[in-house]
């Protein structure tokens, strides 16, 4: 235990030591009060936003999984999400919707922003962050389908770059029925939209 304490310090030591020289090279001085503190808060910071690296699956679903005749849609929809835009490094923010036709097996409702955050806290792209959720469903739970829609502002674009204060990307995975069924997939879409009026 104390080997790994000291070893995390000396890992957050060297991200301090750089960021204190990227401050010191974006003209900043870092002996000012506002700064003194700054590159240790950025390396736990850093720390806690990456730390999805290190959560295990069997952790977040523990005894979250039951066996059930149900076989009608789930839907958890508007779970929270901040991430972090791998080519930036800046955040990316909004909201996933997951659903699921479960085949024998439920999971606690709870676990999946659960899931979702243990795949947010990395660095990542939506793309990806979006098929990471549906495939870890999909693999826990065997079910008919799985649907996940993140829909997401990327301060990359709003901040820098094309400057798109407004503009909000969607990204989105099907598996199972929700891929091969039409109407399944219209079923969601509908109780998603029906939702967002009400
Ligand atoms: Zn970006």
């Amino acid at each position: 235990m104390m080997k790994k304490n000291s070893n995390e310090t000396s890992k957050n030591d060297k991200i301090i030591k750089n960021i204190s020289s990227i401050l010191s090279e974006l003209g900043e001085n870092t002996s000012r009060e506002g700064l003194l503190r700054t590159p240790e808060r950025y390396a736990k910071s850093m720390r806690f936003l990456t730390s999805g690296y290190e959560t295990e699956l069997k952790n977040i679903i523990g005894k979250g999984i039951f066996t059930d005749k149900s076989s009608e849609m789930v839907i958890v929809r508007d779970i929270e999400l901040f991430s972090l835009c791998e080519h930036h490094l800046l955040p990316f923010y909004g909201k996933a919707h997951v659903a699921y036709i479960p085949k024998g097996k439920i999971i606690g409702l709870s676990k999946i922003p659960r899931i979702v955050d243990m795949f947010a806290r990395r660095l990542q792209v939506q793309e990806r962050l979006t098929n990471q959720i549906s495939n870890t469903l999909m693999k826990v739970l065997k079910p008919h389908g799985v649907a996940v829609i993140i829909e997401a502002h990327h301060l990359c674009m709003m901040m820098r770059g094309v400057e798109k204060q407004n503009s909000k990307t969607v990204t989105s995975s099907m598996l199972g029925s929700f891929r091969t069924n039409s109407t399944t997939r219209k079923e969601l879409l509908s109780l998603l939209n029906g939702l967002a009026r009400s």
